[in-house]
């Protein structure tokens, strides 16, 4: 869910958008609200900024939803309580800077003449802004600033009999990248998007009576948290329809080519998890011994960028026959460095955040392995910390190609101009960064590494399109900011203007 700013944008009320999300819902258990809270705390790595969970008892609606951590804001039996039910679904929003409206925490809920709907939304619109201009000229009065209102929207709009024709009506008409959890009276429903970008995986959790009840989340992690059996992934374009009746399935999208966000293994989802099935931890060391056998280097010892350049790591070093160390500790109670709003914090957060063990690193010739470079300040940090600790020299190797592109359905990126790879080439983030030599895994090596020949230049088996440029979708929304861009709302709508101030419109 990322979000969109209004037709009329007050600058004061300007939220930064860019975010990551993690949805969750249950349908068919007396302690729905619960094991929503427990599953969102399983997926609390893909969205630390709020949280919200809906709830229904089979007469009324129930919500939470609050600024902050799950834990500090579920873990109270009153709170769970007051969510009763036999059926929830649950947010958890990911944003990198602060200004954090209370009115987009999600599921956003809405009444209509066939009842409450409750809505979360993982991925990002790529027409949101365009959509939005036409419904607010039809009278449409938007409440937040989230693409994810435009679903509900569209909806209220739709001739359509029942929920699902409602919106599916509302699906068609939208372009990007969409996971969506929703719940209305009868049903927890749950969407994937035609290529299938974010994920989202269905379980079986056993419930009291007998009778199993159903479980949609990001990440199959979420459904260890609670005991619950992995059933399969929701496909791409596919509809899931969780009732008393069990589960059904809908295609109703045209068929095309999953395209499957190549990033959520590399970086975003938990290495614990499984997704389309494929291991996130066996990927992540895969695609490190692809990297040693790409840009191999001669050194004593394999130090990985905690936490995320682990598994990368452990590849790499199994593949080179270079020992492992945890030559840099990682203090876990600091939120990602990527977060942070200002360069000045975001230097201070990695020192906050990270520290040499010197006895490993002393006399030694270190190589780095870490997952990606976005603005390089986390390396250039890093590296100037391990060559104070006395190492003789410092290779870094990413296990990610290099990321030159933003990203425009979901996951957080700063604007193209902010990335070090787009001003860059390797010998100068090499130079910038202060190391010895620098290795990107190739495109084709990272395709490798995930099971497939290489990459298919025609029909890419992935989203890569923060690697290659190669979006999947139209980008409406980035287009007429590009060809308009004294229109600052607009602008700062996409990943390229999204600092800029906005004026009134
Ligand atoms: P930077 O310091 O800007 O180069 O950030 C790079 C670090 O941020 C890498 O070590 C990644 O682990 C992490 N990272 C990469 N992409 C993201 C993202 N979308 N959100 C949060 N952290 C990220």
């Amino acid at each position: 869910m990322r979000t969109t700013h209004p037709f009329v944008v007050d600058s004061a009320d300007s939220d930064k958008f860019h975010e990551e999300c993690g949805i969750f819902g249950v349908y068919g258990h007396p302690d729905a609200a619960a094991h929503t809270a427990l599953g969102l705390h399983a997926l609390q790595h893909r969205g630390q900024e709020a949280s919200g969970i809906v709830s229904y008892d089979g007469e009324h609606f129930h919500a939470h939803r609050a600024l902050g951590q799950v834990g500090d804001n579920f873990s109270s039996e009153s709170v769970i309580g007051s969510l009763r039910g036999h059926a929830a679904i649950g947010h958890n929003r990911y944003a990198t800077t602060g200004g954090t409206l209370m009115r987009n925490v999600q599921p956003l809920f809405a009444d209509f003449d066939f009842g409450g709907f409750a809505v979360c939304h993982n991925g990002n619109l790529t027409n949101a802004y365009q959509l939005r201009r036409q419904l607010v000229r039809r009278g449409s009065i938007f409440q937040s600033t989230t693409d994810t209102e435009v679903f509900v929207h569209l909806m209220a709009f739709s001739r359509g009999g029942d929920v699902l024709d409602r919106l599916v009506e509302a699906l068609r008409q939208v372009e990007g990248a969409y996971t969506l959890v929703a719940l209305a009276k009868e049903c927890v429903i749950g969407v994937r998007d035609p290529l299938g970008v974010r994920p989202l995986v269905l379980g079986r959790i056993d419930a009291p009576g007998g009778k199993p009840g159903h479980v949609l989340t990001s990440e199959t992690c979420a459904l260890d948290i609670i005991g619950a059996e992995f059933v399969r992934d929701v496909e791409p374009g596919e509809m899931v329809v969780l009732t008393d009746e069990g589960v059904r399935s809908y295609h109703p999208f045209r068929k095309a080519r999953s395209r499957f966000c190549v990033f959520e293994y590399i970086y975003f989802a938990r290495p614990d998890s499984v997704l389309e099935g494929v291991s996130v931890y066996e990927a992540r060391r895969q695609i490190g011994m692809e990297l040693a056998r790409e840009a191999p280097v001669e050194a004593d010892v394999i130090i990985p960028v905690p936490d995320s350049g682990v598994p990368a790591s452990i590849g790499y070093a199994a593949e080179s026959g270079i020992p492992f160390e945890l030559g840099i500790i990682r203090n876990h109670y600091v939120g990602r460095t990527f977060i942070e709003p200002t360069d000045r914090i975001r230097h201070l957060g990695v020192r906050l955040k990270h520290n040499a063990n010197r006895s490993l690193i002393a006399g030694k010739r270190v190589v780095l392995v870490d997952d990606s470079i976005v603005r390089g300040t986390t390396s250039q940090k890093i590296v100037q910390m391990v060559r104070q600790a006395g190492a003789s020299e410092v290779h870094l190797r990413i296990s990610s190609p290099p990321t030159a592109h933003p990203c425009f359905y979901g996951i957080d990126t700063p604007e193209e101009g902010e990335l070090l790879a787009h001003k860059h080439t390797v010998d100068g983030m090499a130079e910038r960064i202060g190391v010895d030599s620098l290795a990107f895994i190739t495109i084709d090596g990272l395709y490798r590494a995930m099971g497939k020949p290489g990459r298919n230049p025609l029909q890419p088996q992935f989203c890569d399109a923060c690697f290659t440029g190669d979006y999947p979708t139209e980008l409406p929304d980035r287009d007429e900011a590009v060809k308009q861009p004294e229109l600052s709302f607009l602008a700062e709508r996409t990943a390229f203007g999204r600092e800029r101030r906005v004026r009134r419109g």
